[in-house]
């Protein structure tokens, strides 16, 4: 039985190339982060060999003795690190990521056709939350499910939550769901539980940007209020990649959470979990409840503060004016400049983020934002110096991408693209390595 490098050195050569790019680059992404060694070794074990349909205890399969007892730390780490009651809290940890647990979550609570409403994607919403376009359903979500998003004031950059009550009033959905890929602030969970329940719908909270954040309790608490919390594991959180559903074991709406939600898991959407996921994932909740945890994020809070102040300082325009987590999204629109040209002239500097819509953008592929996150850069030690040098530099990026653009006389995107790897960018020295 040979090592990688031995049995196919092509992977093992892109791998180790990957592992170069993330060594030496800035990452910027919200939604990335560095997990621990440890977290690696559980996910890289045995534990991906077991076939363990069903949950402990009652399972399909002989062997799993080990795993019954693996899935049942994870779940207690789960409800711990949350500070949850098992009394009163469930949670379900064999989702397979963020959009299958927010999948079945749905398949759980609706009948298809039922009617939710999400933060719209182009407002900093997730696709799994229903998106869809005038012309097309876009997400499954929106495919089985009636969607009506609800929106970002675009005056202020935060939920319209007058907007979504009287929405809410009209269109009687019976999900609501809040949490967001691209929204600086924190949700405001008592009124949209007044909403929801002013309604007769169920309050979700998908809290996958920012459950690391909640785990610190450096962040707003979502389960004082909501029925439902769904959530990836790999973002803020720091574990491998995964989901988690948690759920109040109290019947809401006269349905019992638990059974519905454990049974859309399995055997409704999935077969065998990933139990080496849920190794590293048990890894990962037991450092979520430790001192270290807690103090980096509230170092990611602070950085994320530094960046916004310095970004300011440099005349941007930040949606909402500033960010309250992990996150913040730049307004170019401004400078008309655009998301997806600043994004290249970045990564070719192994500055690496990405390109968002801002509210009142009309294209999502040349949308007028960028979104920089803080939890990776973070985890490597950055502090807030070094996240006021990261806005210097995004911001001499910038500076560059407006040059590139008035030195070529092609309006498209495409030409733009072609301009800059070409030897003619009379800047390309400036900003490779
Ligand atoms: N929910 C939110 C709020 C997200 O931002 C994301 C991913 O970025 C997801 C769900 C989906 O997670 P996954 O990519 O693991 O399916």
């Amino acid at each position: 039985d040979h090592g990688l490098s031995e049995a196919d050195p092509e992977v093992c050569t892109i791998i180790n190339k990957e592992k170069q790019r993330q060594y030496k680059s800035l990452e910027l992404i919200a939604s990335e982060n560095f997990t621990s060694r440890a977290v690696m070794e559980a996910v890289g074990s045995c534990l991906t060999n077991k076939y363990s349909e069903g949950l402990p205890g009652k399972r399909y399969y002989g062997g799993n003795e080990y795993i019954d007892e693996l899935e049942r730390l994870c779940q207690e780490r789960a409800l711990a690190a949350f500070k949850l009651d098992p009394k009163t809290w469930g949670v379900n940890v064999q989702p397979l990521s963020g959009s299958p647990a927010n999948f079945e979550v749905y398949t759980a609570l609706l009948s298809p056709h039922d009617r939710i409403m999400g933060l719209d994607l182009p407002h900093g919403g997730h696709l799994s939350h229903g998106f869809m376009t005038p012309k097309r359903r876009v997400s499954g979500t929106s495919i089985y499910f009636e969607s009506m998003p609800y929106r970002l004031d675009e005056s202020s950059g935060i939920v319209d939550y007058e907007m979504l009550e009287k929405t809410a009033t009209l269109f009687r959905p019976k999900l609501i769901i809040a949490g967001a890929s691209a929204y600086p602030r924190d949700f405001d969970y008592p009124r949209m539980r007044k909403i929801a329940d002013a309604v007769g719908a169920f309050l979700m909270m998908d809290m996958a940007h920012i459950s690391g954040l909640v785990a610190a309790s450096v962040v707003a608490d979502p389960f004082e209020y909501c029925d439902v919390v769904t959530t990836t594991t790999h973002k803020s959180l720091r574990g491998p990649r995964g989901g988690m559903i948690f759920f109040k074991k109290d019947p809401v709406l006269g349905v019992d959470l638990e059974s519905a939600i454990n049974n859309a898991v399995f055997p409704g959407l999935q077969g065998g979990p990933h139990n080496h996921t849920i190794g590293g994932l048990a890894v990962c909740l037991k450092c979520a409840q430790s001192s270290e945890f807690k103090a980096y994020q509230t170092q990611v809070i602070s950085n994320c503060k530094a960046l916004a102040s310095r970004l300011i300082e440099h005349g941007y325009k930040l949606v909402s004016g500033g960010s309250d987590n992990h996150l913040v999204l730049i307004d170019l629109r401004p400078l008309e400049i655009d998301g997806a040209r600043v994004e290249k002239i970045l990564d070719m500097a192994s500055i690496t983020l990405n390109k968002n819509s801002v509210p009142g953008d009309k294209s999502a592929q040349v949308p007028g934002g960028i979104r920089i996150g803080t939890p990776a850069m973070t985890t490597r030690g950055f502090t807030e110096k070094e996240f006021r040098a990261t806005a210097d530099f995004i911001h001499e990026g910038i500076k560059v991408t407006l040059e590139a653009k008035q030195s070529i006389s092609g309006k498209k995107l495409q030409d733009f693209m072609k301009f800059i790897e070409s030897p003619e960018f009379p800047l390309k020295n400036r900003v490779v390595d």
